[in-house]
């Protein structure tokens, strides 16, 4: 081999490696084992995250002044605490405060910096503990990859006009939020497609690390398109700010096959969540709700077919002990 075929080779594999570095660098978004040693939230963002949540604060009183808070201390601590489990294994660089609201909509909505709002609808309507946590780590996903602030950054780009009105007092260019009546930027509640799909990727893998199984959520996302088509007109607002399309559902479908090791155990439902369900439905007289989901009452976890040994849990996931294994028990 001659020095110049020796030298031309060298060069090809140093591009060669250059570059699989910097799709491995890429694909760090797609890879669970490195959720929290990423940084999902870069891009163009004129807001520092202490600004984003003293925004979002600001955000969240309007909220609370407008809306129903549910203060029922079971459902409320319930919520925060599954909340506060799928946060810690998300990329999120923010504390989160997560609250009930008394709205029938299924859909729920974090504002930028952590406020997290769950509408009452979405947990009446879940069937499962895992159905509903995928809903939430979507969101915990958006406000860890400042989705919001990102976006506004890139209206305020393109026209000052759209820049945060919170911060003028002004009330113009804000939509009402149909789910609860309240006035919030649509800008801050509705996001580009690359940011759903984004999200939806993020908490997928949120879901999953939390050791939920991530079907759940493809599993909702249908069970409320075809409510949609039985029932047109009384859903018509579920998930306003999230439109759910077969699009959204076959990327779903695709990242699970594709960057979410199949584990031998998931969590699909307690009966933490059975009470607070049925604890919500008490208090918003909606029990025909609850009666209708008996399906809720199947075993709380599901197997893999073909994987017999127990999660190791080595990677620091939920690893449901037989001995706790929640049971679901009816008291009517
Ligand atoms: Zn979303």
């Amino acid at each position: 081999m001659s020095i110049k075929s020796w030298k031309a080779t060298t060069g090809i594999l140093v591009a060669l490696s250059l570059g699989a570095s910097l799709a491995a660098a890429k694909d760090k978004k797609k890879d669970p084992d490195e959720i929290g040693n990423r940084d999902v939230g870069k891009g163009v963002n004129f807001y520092s995250l202490e600004k984003e949540i003293a925004l979002g604060k600001q955000m969240a009183q309007e909220v609370e002044r407008e809306a129903k808070i549910i203060q029922d201390p079971v459902i409320a601590e319930y919520v925060n605490r599954l909340g506060q489990n799928l946060v810690r294994n998300s990329d999120a660089k923010v504390p989160f405060t997560i609250k009930v609201l008394e709205a029938q909509e299924v859909n729920a909505f974090a504002l930028p910096g952590g406020f997290f709002f769950v509408n009452s609808g979405l947990i009446l309507d879940a069937d499962n503990e895992a159905e509903l946590a995928g809903v939430m780590a979507h969101e915990i996903a958006h406000v860890a990859a400042r989705h919001g602030t990102r976006q506004a950054t890139r209206g305020a780009i393109i026209n000052y006009a759209s820049l945060p009105l919170i911060f003028m007092g002004g009330w113009t260019g804000y939509a009402i939020y149909q789910g609860a009546g309240l006035a919030i930027p649509l800008g801050f509640l509705t996001f580009s497609r690359a940011f759903e799909s984004e999200a939806d990727m993020l908490g997928l893998e949120y879901m999953y690390k939390a050791g939920y199984d991530p079907t759940a959520f493809v599993d909702f996302f249908e069970k409320i398109q075809s409510l949609e088509k039985t029932k047109p007109g009384t859903l018509s607002k579920v998930f306003s700010t999230h439109p759910m399309t077969d699009d959204r559902i076959k990327a779903a479908q695709k990242n699970i096959q594709e960057i979410l090791k199949a584990k031998p155990e998931y969590v699909l439902n307690t009966s933490e969540f059975m009470n607070a369900k049925e604890r919500l439905a008490k208090l918003e007289n909606r029990t025909k709700k609850v009666n209708e989901g008996k399906d809720a009452e199947r075993p709380t976890l599901k197997r893999n077919p073909g994987s017999g040994s127990p999660d190791s849990g080595s990677d620091g996931t939920a690893k449901p002990d037989s001995d706790e294994r929640p049971t679901l028990k009816r008291r009517d």
